[in-house]
């Protein structure tokens, strides 16, 4: 039986939304003094992230990172961890509720709970152009997990390999020496950099489109806390069709590191774990 209607039902309906997070009162990023650390900053690493696999990078708080697509359209799936201790990681859900589906500059990457605190700033997105389009899509989104071997199994049956799930739990495996089924347990919902995605108005559920990143375009961060990050080119290259095979033609993605000028960001205040005394009402 589907359930009655109520008279007032679109009375109900018309009732207009508010905003669950309204961001006021958090401090806005100072991009003025972040753009001009990061026009003197020098250039410390370079990590070419190969095809349906991961790499790892490493990032001083306060230095900056870049992701460049390179020779043709391709998804990034991003994690982040502090890299003094694994278990402050970007929590994709409170950013999305922050800041909303999907993140541009002046925006942050949230950590989880108890710290709370932005791990990471977008300053730069040559992909900020793009908008939100008549489908409801966006770039860079916080609303998709990343592909992982599991719901591949599920929906699709037999093991595939090159997921960014196990594309990150293999590169941070490699990167700290930690066994595979340890290093899996550290991998968390991404920033899909450079995907396009967002809800289908009639039926509500995620979508992609075919990505609109060019050779050359980049997304770039300011790092709040020191940063180990993990990327993943994704298997489904652009994703405009399928993200669980190696059907898709995928490209490299290149991240660099630069350091700013020393004193270049002395009137910069690095954000403190979340104030709030953890104690949950006991005591
Ligand atoms: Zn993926």
């Amino acid at each position: 039986m589907p359930p009655e209607i109520p008279a007032d039902a679109d009375a109900r309906r018309a009732i207009r939304p508010v905003i669950c997070y309204p961001t006021h009162a958090l401090p806005d990023p100072d991009l003025a003094l972040y753009r001009r650390a990061r026009d003197g900053a020098r250039k410390l690493d370079e990590v070419i992230v190969p095809p349906r696999d991961a790499a790892c990078f490493r990032v001083p708080q306060g230095g900056f990172f870049r992701i460049t697509g390179t020779d043709g359209p391709q998804v990034g799936d991003l994690n982040l961890w502090n890299a003094g201790d694994l278990s402050e990681r970007f929590y994709s859900g409170k950013s999305r509720a922050l800041h909303g589906t999907h993140l541009t500059v002046g925006e942050r990457m949230w950590s989880c709970f108890p710290w709370m605190r932005p791990m990471a700033t977008i300053i730069e997105d040559t992909l900020g152009w793009y908008g939100i389009d008549e489908f409801g899509g966006s770039v860079h989104d916080v609303i998709g997990t990343r592909c992982d071997p599991y719901t591949n199994a599920l929906l699709s049956g037999g093991q595939y390999h090159h997921c960014c799930h196990s594309n990150l739990t293999r590169a941070l495996a490699d990167e700290t020496g930690m066994p595979l089924a340890e290093a899996e347990k550290h991998v968390h919902d991404v920033l899909n950099v450079f995907m396009c995605t967002g809800f289908t108005r009639d039926t509500g559920q995620y979508f992609m489109k075919a990505s609109p990143v060019r050779p050359g375009d980049y997304l770039e961060f300011l790092a709040e806390i020191p940063l180990l990050g993990a990327l993943s080119a994704c298997p489904g290259g652009d994703c405009s069709t399928e993200h669980s095979s190696d059907s898709a033609a995928c490209y490299p993605l290149v991240v660099e590191v630069f350091a700013p000028a020393e004193g270049a960001l002395d009137a910069w205040q690095p954000p403190s774990p979340n104030p709030y005394d953890r104690s949950h009402g006991r005591g």
